[in-house]
């Protein structure tokens, strides 16, 4: 904007070169050599400076500087002339006052300190103009004060809507920020089960959209492992429902460490947890299966209230393994690591299973 309005600008003062010749007549060589060989390269010289990386506010000062330059030439050119009737052209310094405040649109101090500047060249050089008088001075001061206080509170005005704007824009992106957090946090929460902050079923939902659009070769080798703790009704009831919280955390986070970093672990029921690993070979359902029996037992939990022989908080597992290209395929995989898990349960508990084929294998118990 700033180099469309100094190129606008700058065209209008070339042509003021007709009105030298037509109005004064007298000033033609001195016009042109003024206006075409020394304002025309000043400019050409702003124009580089405009299109260089510099801060806004020193282009700004430089435009304003080259603008009050040209002044001090079409200074030279009217003190030069003879002619009567450059004293009604001499009203044509209002031009400069308003290109240096409006047509710029350079911030308020700046262009107050060149409207000081101008205002002092305008009235300095009004006494080197052949038959000015002090009539003539107040005269001329009638059209160029209004002109420059109206300019000023223009640029005022322009200046504080700008401000406004932008205030208003760092608002907005402020807001805008604050609510994509909110919404990131939204998502996180509604995937997020608050007591064990596992991930919940609508988290494993979209596990099971990614594996089935995103992932397709990950999905083609997946262990699925269902791991229900033991006994954990009597549990509740001898210890209370807080105990049995407090329980199901630290029996969630042990399960949590001991699976694979990239395998996905959720609660999906009260005291059901499922872990799903994906792109990984079926071998190692009973390694992971173990792993987690073993983690939860570790942990020494007393638990005097099993009915048998164990004294101890504990986890029964049920694991299958298949390909997972649809939900349909994943409702069979996950009903076959239940039966797996309920043959572990029948087993006497603190045990695992892995469901292969038809039959539910029993590896280790
Ligand atoms: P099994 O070994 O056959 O799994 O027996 P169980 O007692 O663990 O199974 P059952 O399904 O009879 O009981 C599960 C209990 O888990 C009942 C319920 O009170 C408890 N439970 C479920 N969710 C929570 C929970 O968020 N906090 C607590 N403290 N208890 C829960
Ligand atoms: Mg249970
Ligand atoms: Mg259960």
């Amino acid at each position: 904007m700033l180099r469309m309005a100094v190129i606008s600008v700058f065209i209008f003062y070339l042509c003021c070169f007709l009105f030298d010749l037509w109005v004064l007549g007298d000033v033609t060589v001195i016009s042109a050599v003024l206006r075409f060989g020394v304002v025309a390269p000043v400019t050409g010289g702003l124009l580089f400076y405009l299109a260089g990386e510099h801060p806004i506010a020193h282009k700004e000062v430089a435009a304003i500087l080259v603008a009050l330059f040209a002044q001090v030439c079409w200074s030279i050119i009217v003190v030069s002339s003879h002619n009567p009737a450059v004293l009604g052209y001499y009203y044509a310094a209002c031009t400069f006052q308003m290109a240096i405040t409006i047509a710029a649109a350079s911030p308020f101090r700046p262009s107050l300190h060149a409207s000081i500047f101008t205002f002092c060249l305008t009235y300095w050089v009004i006494w080197l103009l052949e038959g000015a008088t002090p009539l003539y001075a107040l005269q001329h001061l009638s059209v160029y004060l209004p002109t420059m206080s109206m300019t000023l509170l223009v640029c005022y005005q322009l200046e504080a809507e700008a401000v406004a704007s932008y205030l208003q824009q760092q608002e907005n992106e402020l807001l805008k920020r604050e609510l994509s957090r909110q919404n990131k946090d939204l998502a996180r929460l509604s995937v997020t089960d608050p007591l064990t902050r596992l991930s919940n079923r609508r988290g494993t939902e979209m596990e099971l959209m990614r594996l089935t659009t995103e992932a397709k070769s990950e999905a083609e080798r997946v262990v699925l492992l269902v791991a229900d703790v033991d006994n954990f009704k009597a549990y509740n009831d001898a210890y209370g429902h807080g105990a049995g919280d407090e329980c199901l955390k630290r029996v969630a986070r042990a399960m949590r460490r001991a699976l694979p970093i990239e395998a996905h672990f959720a609660r999906h029921g009260g005291e059901e947890f499922l872990a799903i690993l994906s792109g990984t070979e079926a071998e190692i359902a009973a390694s992971v299966a173990e792993s987690l029996r073993r983690a939860v037992r570790q942990l020494g939990i007393g638990h005097d209230h099993t009915g048998d022989r164990n004294r101890h908080v504990t986890v029964s597992i049920g694991a299958a393994c298949g390909a997972v290209r649809s939900s349909a395929d994943y409702e069979r995989l996950l009903e076959a690591a239940d039966r797996a898990l309920y043959a572990a349960k029948g087993d006497g508990r603190n045990s695992w299973r892995v469901f292969e084929g038809d039959e539910v294998e029993r590896v280790v118990a």
